[in-house]
């Protein structure tokens, strides 16, 4: 595991959804999708494995779409939030790919479900059998640009709650007669989850003297939401031909906004570091 010095926040508001993506550098478009325009961002060079980060799919949990794009622009050194340096080896390391804001009429409405009524994150379905089945062209658009990347690992981002910090939902992730086609891959996420993610993201943020004791951000392994975004992302492969590894994080969203997008920063940097050492080493335990 590693301990890391949290990276600093930034203060932000809600801007409407096209001032919002007009926000972002080194943008690409990517569709248009209920009158809105929808953008990747991407840092490095594409032959190199694509680490996926997807942001509001859940359009009331807006805070996500901000701290996304701010890691990127750290990772391109447009901003400094603080460990530069490490920024700077991963952005050579691998190919970033930010789908920015998959949920824009959510995001304008504020609601969780896009503007069919549809919680995109029980649309998708990588084993045809449970929920809906990509019936939005929002799940669409996510589904065909993660099999067009293949990355090695896929990040859901979300908010959640006030109150909802502290419990622990990587518990469920092995029911084997709900999952059984990616049964066999979970052992090595067992590793990662705890070592990486648990132990990693409560010794980096504890010591933010800001942070309350309890660790306020939910972390959950890829294979525990029928239909999720999570769950597609792990069902697939890697470019490498490795399983393609899947995590969803959500922040408790009573912290000031200062400290949710620290906390967004300092977990997406702890994965940045975490797929590093995994990918030149395949270690599945941080040693640095
Ligand atoms: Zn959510």
């Amino acid at each position: 595991m590693i301990k890391i010095t949290p990276l600093k926040g930034f203060e932000y508001e809600k801007l409407d959804y096209n001032s919002y993506t007009a926000t972002l550098k080194n943008k690409k478009y990517q569709s248009t999708v209920h009158g809105y325009d929808i953008y990747s961002q991407e840092v490095g060079d594409s032959k190199r494995p694509t680490i996926f980060i997807q942001s509001g799919i859940h359009g009331d949990e807006w805070q996500n779409l901000y701290f996304c794009r701010e890691f990127f622009h750290a990772l391109m050194g447009e901003a400094d939030y603080g460990h530069s340096e490490k920024f700077a080896r991963l952005a050579e390391k691998f190919h970033w790919y930010h789908l920015a804001g998959i949920n824009p009429t959510g995001y304008t409405n504020h609601t969780r479900n896009n503007i069919n009524n549809v919680d995109l994150n029980r649309d998708y379905d990588p084993w045809l059998g449970f929920g809906q089945h990509f019936t939005q062209a929002e799940t669409q658009l996510s589904r065909d640009l993660y099999i067009q990347h293949k990355p090695i690992i896929g990040i859901d981002c979300h908010t959640w709650d006030p109150g909802a910090s502290g419990v622990d939902l990587g518990g469920y992730a092995h029911v084997d007669s709900y999952y059984p086609n990616i049964y066999k891959k979970p052992r090595q996420y067992d590793v990662m989850y705890w070592d990486m993610l648990q132990d990693s993201v409560r010794l980096s943020l504890k010591q933010n003297d800001g942070f309350p004791p309890e660790m306020q951000v939910i972390l959950v392994v890829g294979q525990n939401v029928n239909s999720s975004a999570r769950a597609f992302f792990a069902s697939q492969t890697s470019s490498a031909n490795t399983p393609s590894m899947s995590y969803t994080f959500e922040i408790d969203d009573g912290h000031t906004l200062y400290n949710i997008s620290s906390i967004g920063l300092t977990l997406l940097l702890i994965i940045g570091l975490y797929m590093e050492n995994w990918w030149e080493n395949r270690t599945l335990k941080l040693t640095q």
